[in-house]
């Protein structure tokens, strides 16, 4: 079946906007991806007809409220084909997720003396917490390096794991170069040595079929935002055997067992234990609608979608001067580029008055920008409703910029 890209499109209100009088040319997904109809629909559905507070009355609408959260907690699972939907955790998004396991699982189950290992290719959201648990709790924090074509090499893996190496903490497509990293053959050898492994996972879900089983990751993290979703809901998943070792790391309503002010307080089960706080239902409704949408277009169909639009775009950007792209040939989502020595915000406002929207900046990335010595870097990103007409015109876009200002 060829892909449905024309009905695709329609599906996205958005997108048949007007951005400075020019048709919009979206190319910024990695940073937030634009909603389908469906998921509004859901979300303002739930406002309208099925809208209560959940696990907390026994009210009907509560139990309804109720039961449609959990059943997305259970689509949850089986989207990344968790072995339970009790291994599903709600948060606002993957710094959260990341957030809650270096407070949890880091700060309890970790000791000083204790090292984790990083890649140089993480965004800040799985740097920037590390950081902060190994400065309070005299852990080490160890990188593995980048080689110049944007990969890791796995032949140095071994050389950074010893006997006190607890986690490893890897992004499964860096977010601006878009490798994709080999992680059937990283987790093995961390798990030999009896190393944890959370997967950054914010940049692959939405392209490709993801099986926390198959991977044998501990934990894996996402956001909504960037599935199609809604934003301010993401998802940790956590090995159930893991999760039931951990203790919360936010305390409050809906994450107890008892409480009592005399002997104090015990806790619920995983998940509930780590959701303290009224969750961000509609959220998670429209979390649910994302799932569907993609689930009905297929995973697999639209990774070969992306895959040949990033083929196309990658042979396209070659006709511009001066055009020097990072990260390998072969990738996932995201196309990271400069213009001569122009400052991406420069080439970016221009792109921007053409219609045309792209990320720009440091991308969350300070370390890999360092890498490569640049300030910033520009970055098309590629969904499933990008067309090749958006392709070229991001090329005669940057093509005009480069006869401006050479
Ligand atoms: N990790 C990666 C690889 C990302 O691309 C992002 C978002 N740019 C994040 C983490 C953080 O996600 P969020 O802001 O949704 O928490």
């Amino acid at each position: 079946m060829s892909y449905p890209l024309e009905r695709v499109r329609s599906d996205f209100p958005l997108l048949a906007g007007v951005m400075n009088g020019q048709p919009l040319t979206y190319l910024d997904s990695a940073a937030s991806a634009q909603k389908p109809q469906k998921v509004i629909d859901r979300e303002l559905d739930f406002y309208r007809h099925g809208y209560a507070a959940v696990h907390r009355g026994i009210h009907t609408l509560s139990a309804e409220a109720t039961q449609q959260m959990e059943a997305v907690r259970a689509q949850v699972a089986a989207f990344i084909n968790a072995a339970a939907a009790e291994e599903i955790v709600f948060v606002k998004g993957t710094t959260e997720g990341i957030n809650l396991v270096a407070n949890s699982f880091g700060r309890h189950l970790l000791a000083a003396g204790d090292n984790i290992i990083i890649t140089e290719m993480e965004h800040h959201a799985n740097i920037v917490p590390w950081q902060m648990l190994a400065r309070e709790r005299g852990i080490q924090l160890r990188v593995w390096r980048l080689q110049p074509d944007g990969t890791l090499d796995l032949a140095q893996l071994p050389g950074l794991i010893d006997a006190s190496t607890r986690l490893l903490a890897i992004t499964q497509v860096s977010n601006v170069l878009g490798t994709v990293n080999p992680l059937n053959e990283i987790v093995p050898v961390a798990k030999a040595a009896g190393v944890k492994v959370l997967v950054d996972g914010a940049q692959a879900v939405m392209h490709q079929r993801v099986d926390v089983q198959a991977l044998d990751c501990d934990f894996y993290v996402f956001s909504g935002h960037k599935l199609y979703g809604p934003s301010g809901i993401g998802i940790l998943y956590g090995k159930r055997s893991l999760l039931e070792q951990m203790p919360p790391w936010e305390g409050g309503g809906s994450m107890i067992q008892q409480v009592s002010l005399m002997q104090g307080t015990t806790f619920a089960a995983p998940p509930w234990r780590f959701e303290a706080g009224s969750p961000n239902t509609a959220g998670i409704m429209g979390l649910g609608a994302a799932m569907d949408y993609v689930n009905e277009l297929g995973l697999d169909a639209i990774h070969n979608y992306e895959q040949a639009l990033m083929h196309y775009a990658q042979e396209a950007l070659k006709q511009v001067p001066t055009l020097k792209t990072y990260g390998p040939v072969e990738r996932s989502g995201v196309l990271a580029f400069n213009l001569g020595e122009h400052h991406a915000y420069d080439v970016g406002s221009f792109l921007d008055q053409y219609g045309i929207a792209i990320r720009t900046g440091h991308h969350c990335a300070m370390p890999l920008m360092a890498y490569y010595a640049v300030p910033s870097m520009c970055r098309a990103s590629l969904a499933l409703y990008n067309t090749r007409e958006e392709v070229d015109r991001l090329v005669a876009g940057l093509q005009r910029i480069y006869r401006l200002l050479g």
